[in-house]
């Protein structure tokens, strides 16, 4: 495992910021760590790169404890702390050597130029950090996480606060560099998570709630189908009310309805036979698809509830 959490709590003073939190990631798995504010991803995040110790707990990287080989440990991390603490008078350049140089690093100038390279930093390199924009910035921010070729990388919020195109390309850059290395990312955006990871961790005030493979969430929470069909003319509500596993059925415009069925029911067949026996067209059929956005707010309230 490239990290192994089993049942991390973390209390600061009397709050409970984590609480028997347990999880794996795989090499070369991207993995979103996805929650509200103040959920404990940060926490999370600190504890596994061995900034702050858990209470209680242990976390392994790349089969080493983090508590008992730190160093060993952060050599084979690459963290991009939260709001990405850089020095905003120093140069690109100089900047990254002197990260090289806490890493005790040989042959920095071949380093940093490979790394400026692969982040997409090249234009901007000669500019101090506090001229460049928040996405380049962050292009700093994640070049001094990967100077020293880490196996994984942690990434805290890497997009909060990108604009649209900035966040196309920092997505895009940290797709890419998982193709060779193992990613935690922390988020609280859900579409973030469909578009650059492979699995998905849910955690609520401190509490793991779903730990799924991207592709498997609609299935697992996703009780009822939804349809919208549209029809070339009128048809009344009680003639879907009648087909076997309708539950709802809601005219939303002209001729349009959402059909809510039973996830085991096929009743696409039904809705094309009410067409046929009234004369009438079939003009589009959709499945609805439930975002993950939906199943974080069902799996987040539920979490309040309890
Ligand atoms: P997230 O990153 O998911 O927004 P955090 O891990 O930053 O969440 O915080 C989890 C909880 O722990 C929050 O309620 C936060 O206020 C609290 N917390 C975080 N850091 C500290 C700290 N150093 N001292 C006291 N409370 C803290
Ligand atoms: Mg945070």
């Amino acid at each position: 495992m490239s990290i192994l959490v089993e049942n991390v709590s973390k209390v600061y003073g009397k709050q409970n910021a984590l609480d028997q939190v347990s999880f794996s990631v795989k090499p070369g798995e991207i993995v979103g760590f996805l929650g509200p504010n103040g959920a404990g991803k940060s926490t999370m995040m600190k504890i596994i790169t061995g900034f702050i110790p858990a209470t209680d707990g242990n976390v392994k990287v790349c089969e080493m404890d983090v508590v008992e080989k730190p160093i060993d440990v952060k050599k084979k991390i690459g963290y991009l702390a939260e709001q990405n603490p850089l020095y905003y008078d120093m140069y690109v350049r100089e900047y990254l050597h002197f990260i090289c140089g806490i890493y005790k690093m040989r042959d920095t100038r071949k380093r940093v130029d490979e790394i400026i390279e692969t982040v997409g930093l090249s234009i901007e390199q000669n500019k101090k950090i506090g001229q460049l924009s928040k996405g380049y910035k962050q292009r700093v921010g994640l070049a001094q996480a990967l100077l020293h070729d880490p196996e994984v990388l942690i990434l805290d919020e890497p997009t909060t606060g990108l604009d649209p195109n900035q966040l196309d390309e920092i997505r895009g850059l940290i797709k890419k560099i998982g193709a060779q290395k193992t990613v935690m990312l922390s988020t609280h955006i859900m579409q973030e998570v469909e578009a650059i990871c492979d699995r998905v961790i849910i955690i609520n005030k401190g509490k793991i709630v779903a730990n799924e493979k991207v592709d498997q969430m609609n299935h697992l929470f996703n009780k009822n189908l939804s349809f919208t069909i549209e029809y070339s003319g009128e048809l009344s509500k009680a003639q879907f009310m009648k087909i076997d596993g309708v539950i709802s059925a809601q005219n939303i415009r002209a001729n349009a309805w959402r059909i809510e069925c039973a996830a085991d029911k096929e009743i696409r067949n039904e809705l094309f036979q009410i067409a046929v026996k009234a004369d009438l067209s079939v003009l589009g059929l959709q499945e609805e698809q439930t975002k993950l956005e939906d199943i974080f707010k069902q799996l987040t309230q539920t979490a309040e509830v309890e």
